[in-house]
């Protein structure tokens, strides 16, 4: 014969597992979306876009010099 508290401890089982079987699809999807959150964010192209936007690019070496000057600072050819 099967006690209150038996049933209990098993009903309450049976519950945690189906919870726990129906967050995982959602705890991966979050773990992934995180993961491509981490790849994109470091990368900061938009850094590249302000050195780009803010400066001028020297034709010779490529490098960004800030505005107003006339020579390149890397390779000293005229920008
Ligand atoms: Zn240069």
């Amino acid at each position: 014969m099967v006690t209150a508290g038996e049933l209990y401890v098993l009903t309450a089982t049976v519950m945690a597992l189906v919870a726990l079987a129906a967050a995982i699809p959602v705890l991966r999807d979050i773990a992934r979306d995180g993961r491509e959150r981490l790849r994109e964010g470091p990368a900061s192209p938009v850094d590249d876009g302000d050195d780009e936007t803010e400066g001028v690019r020297c034709p010779h070496c490529g490098t960004v010099n800030e505005v107003g000057y006339a020579y390149c600072e890397d390779c000293s050819q005229a920008l």
